[in-house]
């Protein structure tokens, strides 16, 4: 076959295929959006565990009407403008991917107002060729966007969907991490119809627990030490359980980097080093590191350019995070190993 350029349909869904695994992922980018676009209340609705529906409601700033197209169009972004933007990114997004690539994949619907305009506009691409259509439509300041149909048009991937209740399981996971990025987000999730998860925003940091709790459950939050770390420019705080009170299912792992949730190897194994032996209490009774972690650092100290899905990260300075997230874990559990020795001593 001669060279061709490949039709921009079929380049989006190439695209989607990194990303767009299943309806958690479309979750994922899309809540992730209304993060960005300073939303405080998000409501997520989701049909038959996201294979008939997945809709997005956000208070944020919303997308001009003159701008709809754009966002629907590959590698079309707010969010930076050049290389300096993209080597210290302070918003989740920065690939201009996500919209394009779900609306190659399901029948997308955006609909939006901002502040400044009187009235709301509604964007959906038609055919092959990915132009978008507008009319006008009835919403209020922020955005919605609906999904629907994921993945009609690419039966392997439809093939790889499980059962609707594993795939709500995804999305309920989904939901979790973010909840846990940002407590000043009021999120609700909601499947066939009926709330599945209710989170108010918490306005205190000393209220922080509560989130946590909600989150994590309160077997976690009442045996959780308290993780307070800083050098410089760099800190981690949090929480993470005692060796006595760590799960058996690794189900409580949670670190962000930035407020983006990781799956970072070097963090992974500072958290084990942290507890050294004493995870393994013989065979069978193996417990998880469980934790609720967020370290904080310079953006220009951080590639988070490394994988589409965004979950890793480079460090700039690998080995030194390191050790920092050792010590100040290391400094939390000891005050649980001081504070039973007392017990045992008494
Ligand atoms: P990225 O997030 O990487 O910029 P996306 O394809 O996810 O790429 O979104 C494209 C653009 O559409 C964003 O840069 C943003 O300007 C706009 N956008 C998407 N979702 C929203 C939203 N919920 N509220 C406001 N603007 C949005
Ligand atoms: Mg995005």
């Amino acid at each position: 076959m001669p060279i061709q350029l490949l039709p921009v349909s079929l380049a989006n869904q190439i695209a989607a295929g990194e990303v767009i695994e299943r309806p958690a992922s479309v979750v994922k980018e899309l809540v992730e959006n209304s993060l960005d676009s300073g939303a405080d209340q998000i409501i997520i609705e989701i049909e038959q565990g996201g294979r008939r529906l997945i809709r997005i409601r956000d208070n944020g700033s919303g997308i001009p009407r003159d701008e709809l197209a754009l966002a629907l169009s590959r590698h079309a972004t707010s969010k930076i403008r050049s290389l300096a933007d993209l080597e210290a990114i302070l918003s989740l997004g920065f690939r201009g991917e996500a919209l394009a690539s779900i609306s190659s994949v399901a029948r997308l619907t955006l609909t939006s107002k901002p502040a400044t305009q009187a009235t709301a506009w509604e964007a959906w691409v038609e055919g092959q060729d990915m132009r978008a259509e507008l009319a006008p439509a009835s919403h209020p300041t922020g955005t919605t966007v609906t999904v629907e149909d994921l993945f009609f048009n690419t039966p392997a991937r439809r093939k790889f969907m499980r059962t609707d209740k594993t795939e709500f399981a995804h999305i309920e996971e989904v939901v979790k991490r973010i909840a846990l990025a940002r407590f000043d987000v009021k999120f609700q999730l909601l499947h066939n119809q009926k709330q599945v998860r209710l989170y108010p925003a918490i306005r205190a940091e000393a209220d922080a627990t509560q989130r946590i709790s909600s989150v994590c459950g309160s077997s976690f939050t009442d045996t959780a030490l308290r993780v307070e770390e800083q050098a410089g420019s760099v800190s981690l705080s949090g929480w993470i359980a005692p060796v006595h009170a760590c799960r058996h299912q690794a189900d409580v792992q949670y670190f962000y980097v930035n407020g983006r949730m990781m799956k970072d190897r070097l963090l992974a194994h500072a958290i084990r080093q942290a507890y050294g032996e004493s995870l393994q209490q013989g065979i069978g009774e193996e417990r998880s590191p469980t934790y609720v972690l967020y370290l904080e650092l310079p953006a220009q100290d951080v590639d988070v350019n490394v994988h589409p899905a965004k979950h890793e990260v480079r460090f700039h300075q690998a080995r030194q995070i390191h050790d920092f997230v050792l010590h100040g874990l290391r400094s939390a559990l000891a005050t649980a190993d001081s504070a039973q020795e007392l017990m045992h001593s008494a």
